[in-house]
Protein backbone atom coordinates (compact mmCIF):
# COMPACT_ATOMS: atom_id res chain seq x y z
CA UNK A 1 0.00 0.00 0.00
CA UNK A 2 0.98 3.84 -0.58
CA UNK A 3 0.09 7.21 1.21
CA UNK A 4 -1.69 8.99 -1.82
CA UNK A 5 -1.32 12.87 -1.82
CA UNK A 6 -4.24 14.75 -0.59
CA UNK A 7 -5.51 18.22 -2.68
CA UNK A 8 -5.64 20.82 -0.51
CA UNK A 9 -8.39 23.83 -0.96
CA UNK A 10 -8.80 25.62 -3.40
CA UNK A 11 -6.93 23.31 -5.30
CA UNK A 12 -9.29 23.70 -8.70
CA UNK A 13 -9.34 19.60 -9.22
CA UNK A 14 -11.32 19.54 -5.75
CA UNK A 15 -13.97 20.53 -7.76
CA UNK A 16 -14.42 18.06 -10.48
CA UNK A 17 -17.50 15.96 -10.65
CA UNK A 18 -16.83 12.42 -9.84
CA UNK A 19 -18.03 9.76 -12.33
CA UNK A 20 -19.00 6.29 -11.40
CA UNK A 21 -17.07 3.40 -10.98
CA UNK A 22 -17.47 0.80 -13.47
CA UNK A 23 -15.60 -1.96 -12.42
CA UNK A 24 -14.82 -3.27 -8.94
CA UNK A 25 -11.77 -5.22 -9.63
CA UNK A 26 -8.04 -5.49 -8.47
CA UNK A 27 -6.90 -2.35 -9.45
CA UNK A 28 -9.60 -0.83 -7.63
CA UNK A 29 -9.25 -2.33 -4.40
CA UNK A 30 -5.41 -1.31 -4.46
CA UNK A 31 -6.60 2.19 -4.57
CA UNK A 32 -9.12 1.45 -1.73
CA UNK A 33 -6.36 0.31 0.46
CA UNK A 34 -4.05 3.13 -0.17
CA UNK A 35 -6.75 5.69 0.34
CA UNK A 36 -7.48 3.74 3.64
CA UNK A 37 -3.62 4.03 4.67
CA UNK A 38 -3.72 7.51 3.58
CA UNK A 39 -6.83 8.19 5.61
CA UNK A 40 -5.66 6.83 8.71
CA UNK A 41 -2.23 8.38 8.41
CA UNK A 42 -3.67 11.64 8.39
CA UNK A 43 -5.07 10.76 10.41
CA UNK A 44 -9.22 11.58 9.46
CA UNK A 45 -12.31 9.92 9.65
CA UNK A 46 -12.97 10.20 6.06
CA UNK A 47 -11.56 10.27 2.54
CA UNK A 48 -12.86 10.90 -1.00
CA UNK A 49 -11.17 9.47 -4.23
CA UNK A 50 -11.50 13.43 -5.57
CA UNK A 51 -8.98 14.04 -2.46
CA UNK A 52 -6.50 12.39 -3.53
CA UNK A 53 -7.03 13.31 -7.48
CA UNK A 54 -9.02 10.18 -8.67
CA UNK A 55 -12.34 11.57 -10.02
CA UNK A 56 -14.70 7.97 -9.29
CA UNK A 57 -17.25 7.93 -7.26
CA UNK A 58 -15.78 5.89 -3.76
CA UNK A 59 -14.96 6.81 -0.61
CA UNK A 60 -13.40 5.78 2.54
CA UNK A 61 -14.73 6.37 6.23
CA UNK A 62 -14.04 5.04 9.72
CA UNK A 63 -15.35 7.04 13.07
CA UNK A 64 -14.18 4.10 15.37
CA UNK A 65 -12.81 5.08 18.72
CA UNK A 66 -10.63 2.31 17.96
CA UNK A 67 -9.88 3.00 14.05
CA UNK A 68 -10.83 -0.67 13.18
CA UNK A 69 -14.16 -0.35 11.62
CA UNK A 70 -13.75 1.14 8.05
CA UNK A 71 -16.92 1.19 5.31
CA UNK A 72 -16.03 1.55 1.92
CA UNK A 73 -18.50 3.25 -0.30
CA UNK A 74 -18.56 2.51 -4.33
CA UNK A 75 -21.25 4.97 -6.09
CA UNK A 76 -22.83 5.60 -2.94
CA UNK A 77 -26.67 6.98 -3.39
CA UNK A 78 -28.52 8.60 -0.37
CA UNK A 79 -31.73 6.92 -0.70
CA UNK A 80 -33.60 8.31 2.54
CA UNK A 81 -32.59 11.40 5.00
CA UNK A 82 -34.25 12.86 8.18
CA UNK A 83 -33.50 15.11 11.02
CA UNK A 84 -30.58 17.65 11.87
CA UNK A 85 -27.74 17.93 13.34
CA UNK A 86 -24.88 20.32 13.53
CA UNK A 87 -21.42 19.45 14.39
CA UNK A 88 -18.03 21.19 13.82
CA UNK A 89 -16.33 19.66 10.98
CA UNK A 90 -12.75 19.60 9.23
CA UNK A 91 -11.28 18.22 6.45
CA UNK A 92 -8.06 16.93 5.32
CA UNK A 93 -8.40 19.22 2.59
CA UNK A 94 -8.92 22.24 4.35
CA UNK A 95 -6.36 21.47 7.63
CA UNK A 96 -6.11 23.50 10.75
CA UNK A 97 -10.02 24.59 10.36
CA UNK A 98 -13.13 23.02 12.19
CA UNK A 99 -16.74 24.88 11.22
CA UNK A 100 -20.02 24.18 12.72
CA UNK A 101 -22.04 22.63 9.58
CA UNK A 102 -25.61 21.34 9.89
CA UNK A 103 -26.54 17.99 7.74
CA UNK A 104 -29.20 15.30 8.10
CA UNK A 105 -28.49 13.30 11.28
CA UNK A 106 -30.23 10.22 9.46
CA UNK A 107 -29.24 8.77 5.83
CA UNK A 108 -30.13 5.29 4.25
CA UNK A 109 -27.26 4.79 1.73
CA UNK A 110 -27.01 2.30 -0.57
CA UNK A 111 -23.78 1.60 -2.26
CA UNK A 112 -20.88 -1.26 -3.34
CA UNK A 113 -18.77 -2.65 -1.01
CA UNK A 114 -15.53 -3.72 -2.20
CA UNK A 115 -16.82 -7.27 -3.25
CA UNK A 116 -18.74 -5.15 -5.67
CA UNK A 117 -22.34 -6.45 -3.74
CA UNK A 118 -24.63 -4.20 -3.36
CA UNK A 119 -25.43 -2.71 0.40
CA UNK A 120 -27.81 -0.19 2.09
CA UNK A 121 -26.62 0.96 5.29
CA UNK A 122 -28.39 3.19 7.72
CA UNK A 123 -26.15 5.39 10.15
CA UNK A 124 -26.78 8.10 12.26
CA UNK A 125 -24.79 10.90 13.99
CA UNK A 126 -21.42 11.42 12.94
CA UNK A 127 -21.26 8.33 10.26
CA UNK A 128 -23.62 9.72 8.79
CA UNK A 129 -22.71 13.45 9.03
CA UNK A 130 -19.22 11.80 7.61
CA UNK A 131 -20.57 9.92 4.56
CA UNK A 132 -22.36 13.24 3.79
CA UNK A 133 -19.37 14.86 3.84
CA UNK A 134 -17.67 12.28 2.02
CA UNK A 135 -20.08 12.23 -1.26
CA UNK A 136 -19.98 16.04 -1.16
CA UNK A 137 -16.65 15.85 -2.27
CA UNK A 138 -17.71 13.31 -5.25
CA UNK A 139 -19.76 16.38 -6.06
CA UNK A 140 -16.80 18.93 -6.15
CA UNK A 141 -18.47 20.25 -2.85
CA UNK A 142 -16.40 20.98 0.33
CA UNK A 143 -17.64 22.00 3.87
CA UNK A 144 -16.49 25.70 3.38
CA UNK A 145 -19.04 25.72 0.61
CA UNK A 146 -21.99 25.96 4.16
CA UNK A 147 -20.04 28.85 5.25
CA UNK A 148 -20.38 32.38 4.47
CA UNK A 149 -18.63 33.82 1.71
CA UNK A 150 -16.18 36.26 4.10
CA UNK A 151 -15.69 33.38 6.29
CA UNK A 152 -14.41 30.65 3.08
CA UNK A 153 -12.79 33.49 1.48
CA UNK A 154 -10.72 34.09 5.00
CA UNK A 155 -9.80 30.47 4.59
CA UNK A 156 -8.72 30.23 1.93
CA UNK A 157 -6.20 33.51 1.87
CA UNK A 158 -4.78 31.90 5.21
CA UNK A 159 -4.31 28.63 3.32
CA UNK A 160 -2.36 29.81 0.68
CA UNK A 161 -0.21 32.41 2.26
CA UNK A 162 0.30 29.06 4.71
CA UNK A 163 1.65 27.39 1.46
CA UNK A 164 3.61 30.41 0.18
CA UNK A 165 5.87 30.44 3.26
CA UNK A 166 6.20 26.53 3.38
CA UNK A 167 7.15 26.95 -0.15
CA UNK A 168 10.10 29.27 0.56
CA UNK A 169 11.64 27.44 3.75
ZN1 LIG B 1 -13.34 16.51 3.47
Amino acid sequence: MAKLKILEFPDPRLRTKATPVVAVDDELRKLIGDMLETMYAAPGIGLAATQVDVHQRLLVTDVSVDRDDPHVLINPEILEKDGVIATDEGCLSVPGYYEEVERSEHIKVRFLDREGVEVELESRGLLAVCIQHEIDHLDGKLFVDYLSEAKRTRIRKKLEKERRQQAVV
